[in-house]
């Protein structure tokens, strides 16, 4: 589904793209190839790369990012990994999640438990090419992506800021969505004190297009959305979090 000249949504269980238990999966048609936003938690990583097909008429050189280990952003790596013949780009820790292919540590082990995800959701180890590190610039395919590591949804979670179209952009990925809506969930690692500490990195950033892994985004304005959050963290109250009727999952 195409959103502006050069930005696809290729996945999402909520818009109803690819697996229910898929992230939205962003790709970025670059100067010199595609920019894949995660993989998608792998249960129809075919209609990922029938969509990836679709959206996008050279898939020859590209580039995978992840921007942290939760499974319906990263069981389906290792399928598309071997399918598109891309490097994978991670945060160290995400790099170690997913090399070793450690539910528990992704996440996936606690919320199978609690009805999250069906059984034949796995991580399925998968080789990270490359790691990324806060704040320097990568340059995949022409595009430059500046990671920004933002703790509190979980210790290994980034954004990336880039220009896309002439629009100044930020995948949020779970870190804050649409409406000042933090990625606060009741599992191992999310932790309200993270975001007091990294949110603000987000701050006087003036983003227009705001693209998270779930829920609505926006191509203008999105800089409203994570200065909601910033001022009632400024205020000592907790924002509104995920799962609190904002964003159904
Ligand atoms: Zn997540």
């Amino acid at each position: 589904m195409r959103i502006s000249p050069t930005l696809a949504v290729v996945g999402s269980g909520q818009l109803g793209l690819s697996s229910r238990f898929d992230c939205h999966l962003y790709a970025v048609q670059a100067p010199e190839g595609v920019v894949l936003f995660d993989a998608g938690s792998g249960l129809k990583h075919d209609w990922v790369l029938g969509h990836l097909r679709h959206e996008f008429a050279d898939l020859s050189r590209g580039a995978i990012v992840l921007t942290h280990a939760h499974p319906d952003h990263v069981c389906g790596l290792a399928a598309l990994a071997e399918a598109l013949g891309w490097p994978v780009y991670a945060s160290a820790p995400s790099k170690r999640i997913v090399e070793s292919g450690d539910e528990a540590a992704a996440g996936l082990v606690a919320t199978r438990a609690m009805g999250g995800y069906p059984p034949e959701l796995r991580l399925t180890p998968c080789r990270v090419d490359n790691v990324y590190e806060d704040g320097v610039t990568l340059n995949l395919c022409g595009l430059s992506i500046t990671p920004i590591a933002v703790r509190g949804h979980s210790p290994d979670s980034f954004v990336f800021l880039c220009e896309l179209d002439g629009l100044r952009t930020l995948f949020s990925a779970d870190v804050v969505f649409y409406g000042g809506v933090l990625g606060l969930i009741n599992v191992d690692g999310s932790d309200l004190a993270g975001y007091r500490a990294d949110l603000p990195k987000l701050a006087r950033l003036g983003i227009e297009a705001l693209l998270p892994a779930h829920g609505l985004f926006t191509l203008r304005f999105g800089q409203r959305h994570i200065d909601t959050a910033l001022a009632q963290l400024a205020k000592g109250f907790v924002p509104r979090m995920v799962g609190q009727g904002d964003i159904i999952l």
